[in-house]
């Protein structure tokens, strides 16, 4: 990486820092990743499945939403690697991904809107 040279100097810690910045294309993986709960539906939809596997069919009844309305923010959820989908018989599944991405969004909704997560509830119960 090319040393920056600052037009100004206010100390050695900003070029450092600089130096250290993630990366224009690691930044949009990440910026992609807020795209997909950056509406209210769907970061609802998500959250739904953090804690359940359900059909559209449900969901949509959870959503007060139309079944092709849920459709349309699932396939954006599944596109970004967020959710995954199971087929059993006739009815497709969908539920959280198992990933660090899907986990850190789960967790960071959760803290910030300050809601207790039912898992952890669950957890508590099992106990
Ligand atoms: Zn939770």
């Amino acid at each position: 990486m090319s040393k920056v040279s600052l037009p100004h100097h206010h100390g050695d810690n900003t070029e450092y820092v600089i130096e250290r910045m993630p990366s224009y294309n690691d930044c949009n993986e990440v910026a992609d990743m807020f795209k997909q709960i950056s509406d209210s539906t769907r970061l609802r939809i998500f959250w739904l499945l953090c804690h359940c596997e359900e059909c559209v069919s449900n969901i949509a009844a959870a959503m007060e939403m139309t079944d092709p309305a849920v459709s349309h923010h699932l396939k954006l959820l599944k596109k970004g690697g967020l959710i995954v989908s199971r087929r059993e018989g006739k009815e497709v599944y969908y539920h959280v991904a198992d990933n660090e991405k899907s986990e850190l969004l789960h967790h960071a909704c959760e803290a910030m809107f300050k809601i207790a997560c039912p898992c952890e509830h669950e957890h508590e119960h099992n106990h």
